[in-house]
C-alpha cells in the first residue's frame, strides 16, 4: 500500500479516486501496531473507536463533507488532554487519571476529520532524552532495538518510522520532538514558540514548552501545523498572527537561493561524531554549489545553552509539578497520618527518580540563598543568547547544525549518568532557549546505519521558508 510515496497527499488522493478507505488505512496501522507491540511505543490503542470514526469519515468523503485532514492516522503523546481518554504523562503519580477536556489542538484535529489511534510512551513528564524515564518502561528504536528512539517524544518518533501512524503530535521544551526525530530517521518540528496552543499540554517549563509534529515527510508537517496552529481563547500566551497556508506555499516551485549560517564551535566540538560532522560538511558543500551562500559563523554563546535551560526549564518545572500533591488527581499513598505525610509519601512514590532530581534542582535555583546566583543569571544569559540567535538570523535566512551530536546510543548507556544524558541535548537546546523554530531532517546514516538528523534554525514564525529549505536539504544525495 504506498510504497512509493508516503505523503498523506499521496494518500488522500488514492482515497477520493476511491482506490482505498480510512477504515482500510486504520486497518494497517492497527496490524503494525500490533505486529511491533514489542517496541512498547502504545500506551493505550484505540481501535474500535479509530474504526468507528474512519467509517465516519468515509462516509463524509463520500458526501464530499471531509475535513482538511480527512483519514489521517494521528499519534498523540501522553501529555495531550483527549477527552474521556486515559492521561499520564508516563508517571504513576497520574495513575487513573482520565481527561476531562480536549486540548486545543486535538479539537482542531478532530475537527478536520484526523482520526486519534493511540496515547503514546514517552519519558515522565516530557523529562529525559531516551525514553527509558517512563513508568511504563522504555521504548525500543525500530531501527535497531538495542537502542534508545531519543526523548523525551520517543515512543511518537517510532510510531512515524514504523508506520504505525502517519503523523504524531509531541512536545518539545528541550529537543524532545527533533531528536527522537533524527534518532528515528524521520522528519520532527519544534515551531516558533507561542505558535500552537499549549491549551490541554502537561505543562514541564512553561516559558519553553512547544507542540510539535512528527511525519516522514515535510508536507504532511505543514499541513498539520497549518490546522493546529493560530490564535486561541484558551491560552493568551499563543500568537495572534495570522496562520498562513504552510502547505500551499510549500507546493510552489522554490528557485530561491538562501544564505545560510553554520556555527564554527559546533565544527569544532569535540563530542560531536565524526560521521555527523562529514554529513553537516558534505551538505554545506552541496548548498554551496547550488548556488546558496554558506558561512561559518563564531557562537561562542552556544555552550550555554544548555545549563541554562537546565536551570530554568527545572526551576519552571519545580512550580508546574507542585499540583500533583495527591489531593486533587491520580495516585495517593496508602497509609499517611495527615496532610504532609500524604504529600509527601504520594509524591516520593508517585515520581519517578529523574523527575524528583529536576523538582529538587528547580527548587533549589528557585531558594532565597541562590535566586540571583542561578535562576536570575539563567535568564539574563537566556536574553543575550535570544538576542544574538536573533542577529546572525537577521544576517543570515537560517542556520544549519546537527540535531544531536551522535546518533542514536545503547538502552542503558546513559542511565547513570544524568550529566552525559543532559550532554545528548547540546545542540537542540539552542532553538528553545532562543524560541525560535527549528526543523530536524533525516540526512543519511552513520556507519552502523543509524539515522543522522540535521537542524534548520530559523527566524521567529518563519516556518514557511524554514519547510521550503529544508526540502531543498533533503533532496541532496
Ligand atoms: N531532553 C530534554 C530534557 O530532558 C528535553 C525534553 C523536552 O524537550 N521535553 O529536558
Amino acid at each position: 500500500m504506498l510504497k512509493t510515496d508516503s505523503r498523506f497527499s499521496a494518500f488522500q488522493q488514492a482515497l477520493h479516486q476511491n482506490k482505498i478507505s480510512c477504515v482500510d488505512r486504520v486497518h494497517h496501522h492497527l496490524s503494525v501496531i500490533k505486529e511491533k507491540s514489542h517496541l512498547n511505543v502504545f500506551l493505550s490503542v484505540y481501535d474500535n473507536e479509530a474504526l468507528k470514526k474512519a467509517a465516519e469519515v468515509d462516509q463524509k468523503i463520500r458526501e464530499g463533507t471531509a475535513g482538511r485532514l480527512a483519514g489521517l492516522v494521528v499519534g498523540l503523546k501522553d501529555v495531550f488532554s483527549h477527552q474521556d481518554h486515559p492521561l499520564q504523562a508516563s508517571s504513576k503519580i497520574l495513575n487513573g487519571f482520565v481527561a476531562q477536556y480536549n486540548a486545543t489542538i486535538v479539537e482542531r484535529l478532530l475537527d478536520e476529520d484526523a482520526i486519534i489511534i493511540g496515547r503514546q510512551n514517552c519519558d515522565e513528564f516530557a523529562m529525559g532524552s531516551s525514553n527509558e524515564n517512563s513508568a511504563f518502561g522504555a521504548t525500543l528504536n525500530s531501527i535497531d532495538e538495542s537502542r534508545v528512539p531519543g526523548g523525551s517524544s520517543g515512543a511518537s518518533a517510532v510510531a512515524v518510522a514504523a508506520g504505525m501512524c502517519q503523523v504524531s503530535i509531541g512536545s518539545d521544551t528541550g529537543g524532545s520532538v527533533r531528536q527522537p526525530a533524527s534518532f528515528c530517521g524521520v522528519v520532527g518540528l519544534k515551531p516558533t514558540y507561542s505558535r500552537i496552543s499549549r491549551h490541554g499540554l502537561i505543562a514541564y517549563g512553561s516559558s519553553f514548552d512547544c507542540v510539535g509534529i512528527f511525519s516522514k515527510s515535510i508536507e504532511d508537517i505543514a499541513l498539520v501545523l497549518e490546522v493546529i496552529a493560530g490564535s486561541d481563547e484558551m491560552d493568551s500566551t499563543v500568537s495572534q498572527r495570522e496562520v498562513p497556508s504552510y502547505s500551499k506555499e510549500l507546493s510552489d516551485d522554490n528557485p530561491k537561493k538562501y544564505k545560510v549560517a553554520y556555527l564554527n564551535e559546533v565544527m569544532q566540538s569535540n563530542v560531536l561524531q565524526p560521521a555527523i560532522k562529514k554529513t553537516l560538511q558534505n551538505k554545506i558543500e552541496q548548498l554551496a554549489a547550488t548556488g546558496h551562500t554558506v558561512d561559518g559563523i563564531d557562537f561562542p554563546l552556544l555552550a550555554y545553552a544548555l545549563p541554562t535551560y537546565y536551570i530554568l526549564a527545572t526551576a519552571e518545572a519545580s512550580s508546574n509539578l507542585s499540583r500533583y500533591d495527591g489531593v486533587r488527581y491520580g495516585y495517593r499513598s496508602d497509609n499517611t497520618k495527615d496532610i504532609e505525610s500524604l504529600y509527601k509519601k504520594t509524591r516520593a512514590e508517585g515520581f519517578g527518580k529523574e523527575v524528583q532530581r529536576r523538582i529538587l534542582l528547580g527548587t533549589f535555583v528557585l531558594s532565597a540563598n541562590y535566586y540571583d546566583a542561578y535562576y536570575t543569571k539563567a535568564q539574563k544569559v537566556r536574553n543575550l543568547i535570544r538576542k544574538q540567535t536573533k542577529e546572525i538570523l537577521a544576517q543570515y535566512d537560517f542556520i544549519i547544525m546537527p540535531t544531536t551530536p551522535t546518533t542514536a546510543f545503547k538502552l542503558g548507556e546513559n542511565t547513570q549518568d544524568p550529566i552525559a544524558m543532559y550532554l545528548t541535548d547540546l545542540f537542540s537546546v539552542h532553538a528553545n532557549v532562543a524560541g525560535v523554530p527549528a526543523l530536524s531532517v533525516p540526512c543519511g546514516h552513520d556507519e552502523e546505519g543509524l539515522p543522522i538528523g540535521l537542524q534548520v534554525v530559523a527566524n521567529d514564525f518563519d516556518e514557511s521558508r524554514l519547510f521550503q529549505f529544508s526540502k531543498v536539504l533533503m533532496k541532496f544525495e
